[in-house]
């Protein structure tokens, strides 16, 4: 049995170790400008240093690195070692305030949407003493924020305290005007739901799709799938549970509160789930949780797919976004409570969201717009690719209680009070069912769905936090100089309920109905990644960023120009994958598995015609018809990765050529494939087999 209490935490730099490590003083200045958002005072960051140092050599670590997010998604280290020479020609262990709060790495390799200019390399890190400092591989790593030489953001936390710095302004604001004044920080929380898949070792190493791509560009079905959903829940095998004891161990050392695993629908898939906690503390989670499954799988000789879809036709991953706002004396703001209908602030809240989502509905979904998940949205229980809201029937029957009750006011009724009250308390079980919405109302939280299993969570954290500030702030506005605070909450929340009713779905997102009734709504359909990231710089949204001083427009157009990039990358190296393994390896063995049947055919008949050759014929036929489509499919991929060049100049369109081009040819170059891969001889086929892969462990 481990002790759970004891290792918890024990890799982390946290506040009890502060507390005992440093002094009295010294503490609470830091303290103090941690919950101020003031600068530092060199000699405490000085003692800081010191202390973490001396616990991380404790813990036997020699370097120190700046750990930060860049725009590539996975974080980046550079290691840096205590070492400082001295007079006598000892060395002895130094890590001063200078070192903690501010690092220099190389960061010309590091995209930036053109924002570096290559003569001005430079890039700094700077500590976010918010997230605590923690050791892993014999290394004290500080979480940091990375921007460039000229200030602009190049990284995906910097952003993420920006965003987490204005919701907590206007959230004070506005609880301030219903007379909180006790309320003085309001934290976005949030707790991500991992999934992944586990596959052997051995099975991936014979998988150039997986290896070089991370997901299978050819292959048939498996006749088991998950038709049966046995695997939902069902016991989960040794060696997964080897992996997944190990992994809550080394997440717990870390102080990340890893709580529940299971086994998800497909087989092979899993889940983690952690407690929720600070959304910048959660996106370090994340990553690092996200860093420890893929290395722990490998030491029990597995390998942790994190793609969106690696298997088609079977369910891909995704990653839940639990989303909510909590105040610093303990009040989650988005609870209903017994009476919702006459919880004013917490009705004036969820409409912020509501009217938040709607108006942003194209953030939401570039945020999320990568790909891989391109593949994974829109079936086999991935939200759709138009955002909608799901409350739940009880929030929806307010909802419509409210706005319906809109007529009788002019008659000078009473609004919200009446009518709604009959109606039944909010539970939890009465929320979440409806589990292809993509942003769901869960009980007392939001539970954004859309994201896929490789993203890191800033991206939609960021989005999120800014709009609901944006239109909180914009309430704020209104509510503040009213003469009659009630009534203008009523006259608000009725006013934009209304105004964005239409972004509330409870039906089943998969219908063609709802793909028309959404259109007729004037809801946003972008169904693939560069029709979504072109919003990224409508007026309105460079617009947002800039009022609540998330990027400027530079910022978000780099933004944009670093995921376009990124998207085209993805997609030219998997087109060359298919192509590498259809001319090499698919080509091959059905040409040799046909030069068989041939043999066979000409054996049986050289022996007597009375023997039967029409199976192996018509085998050999079809075969051979595919083989030939097979090989002009290559030629036409060829030709279009090739043409790609006509549009290097115009990285929006050429990420369209990407999408609209190439991954169709791609497709019909699979679907030749696979069925082809159907009737060969398995001894001939060069690769696992979805059966293979799927029940690999
Ligand atoms: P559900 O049954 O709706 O999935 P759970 O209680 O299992 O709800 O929680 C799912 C995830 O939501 C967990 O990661 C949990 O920590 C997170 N969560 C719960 N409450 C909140 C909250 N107030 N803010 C953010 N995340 C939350
Ligand atoms: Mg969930």
């Amino acid at each position: 049995m481990i002790d759970v209490p004891g290792i918890f935490a024990s890799n982390v730099f946290n506040d009890e170790k502060m507390r005992v490590r440093l002094t009295q003083e010294v503490y609470d200045s830091y303290r103090e400008s941690i919950e101020n958002g003031t600068p530092l005072d060199i000699k405490v960051a000085n003692d800081v240093a010191d202390a973490m140092k001396e616990w991380a050599i404790e813990k036997g670590c020699t370097h120190y690195t700046h750990w930060f997010q860049p725009m590539t998604g996975i974080t980046a280290e550079k290691h840096d070692s205590f070492i400082s020479p001295h007079a006598d020609g000892h060395v002895i262990m130094e890590f001063s305030g200078k070192e903690l709060i501010k690092g220099e790495p190389d960061a010309s390799s590091f995209p930036s949407g053109g924002i570096r200019a290559t003569f001005e390399a430079r890039g700094y890190t700077t500590w976010d003493p918010t997230s605590p400092a923690f050791v892993k591989d014999n290394t004290l790593c500080i979480p940091t924020a990375f921007m460039s030489y000229t200030g602009d953001v190049l990284d995906k936390k910097t952003p993420l305290l920006r965003s987490m710095n204005r919701i907590n302004h206007e959230s004070v604001r506005i609880l301030h005007l219903f007379g909180k004044t006790d309320v003085t920080r309001v934290d976005a929380t949030v707790g991500p739901e991992q999934e992944y898949f586990l596959i052997d070792k051995d099975v991936y190493e014979r998988r150039k799709d997986l290896k070089y791509t991370g997901r299978t560009l050819f292959g048939a079905r498996s006749p088991k799938g998950q038709q049966l959903d046995d695997h939902y829940f069902g016991a989960i095998k040794q060696r997964v549970k080897a992996f997944m004891a190990e992994l809550d161990e080394e997440l717990w050392k870390l102080g990340i509160y890893a709580k529940t695993e299971h086994n998800e629908v497909a087989p092979a898939q899993h889940e983690l789930a952690p407690i929720f906690t600070t959304v910048n503390i959660a996106a370090d989670h994340n990553q690092l949780t996200m860093e420890l499954m893929k290395r722990i799988a490998r030491k029990h000789g597995m390998v942790c797919l994190l793609h969106e879809k690696p298997f088609k036709g079977v369910n891909g991953s995704g990653k839940h976004n639990n989303w909510s706002l909590s105040t610093n004396t303990g009040e989650n703001l988005l609870k209903p409570g017994k009476k919702p209908e006459e919880n004013t602030q917490f009705l004036l809240f969820l409409t912020a969201v509501i009217t938040a989502v709607d108006e942003y509905q194209d953030l939401l979904r570039l945020s999320v717009a990568t790909a891989g998940n391109d593949h994974r949205m829109g079936g086999d229980e991935a939200p759709p690719f138009i955002i909608s809201m799901f409350l739940g029937d009880d929030l929806e029957a307010i909802v419509e209680a409210i706005i319906n009750r809109e007529e009788y006011e002019s008659q000078g009724k009473v609004v919200m009070n009446t009518g709604a009250e009959t109606l039944p308390e909010i539970r939890k079980d009465t929320t979440d069912r409806n589990r292809t919405s993509p942003f769901a109302f869960t009980g007392n939280k939001f539970e954004f769905r859309s994201l896929g299993s490789a993203l890191n969570i800033s991206c939609p954290n960021i989005m999120l936090n800014t709009m609901v500030a944006d239109v909180l702030s914009s309430f704020s506005d209104e509510l503040e100089n009213a003469a009659d605070f009630d009534a203008a909450v009523r006259r608000l929340i009725r006013k934009n309920l209304k105004k964005h009713r239409r972004i509330i779905f409870n039906g089943d997102g998969y219908t063609d109905e709802w793909v028309t009734e959404a259109e007729q709504r004037g809801l946003l359909n972008l169904t693939s990644t560069p029709e979504a990231l072109k919003k990224y710089t409508l007026k309105k949204n460079l617009d947002l960023f800039k009022r609540n001083s998330i990027f400027n427009e530079t910022e978000v157009k780099a933004r944009q120009e670093i995921l376009l990039e990124n998207y085209i990358k993805i997609i030219d190296l998997e087109a060359l994958t298919m192509l590498d393994m259809a001319k090499k390896d698919i080509f091959p063995a059905v040409s040799a598995f046909t030069g068989e049947l041939a043999e066979t055919i000409r054996g049986k008949r050289a022996v007597s015609d009375d023997i039967r050759v029409d199976a192996e014929v018509k085998l050999l036929s079809k075969l051979s018809d595919l083989l030939s489509q097979f090989s002009d499919k290559i030629d036409e991929l060829d030709s279009k990765v090739g043409g790609s060049i006509a549009y290097r100049k115009n990285i929006q369109s050429h990420a369209e050529y990407c999408c609209n081009e190439m991954l169709s040819t791609m497709s019909e170059l699979r679907a030749i494939s696979d069925e082809m891969e159907m009737c060969t001889d398995s001894k001939h086929w060069p690769y696992p087999s979805y059966g293979q892969l799927l029940f690999s462990v």
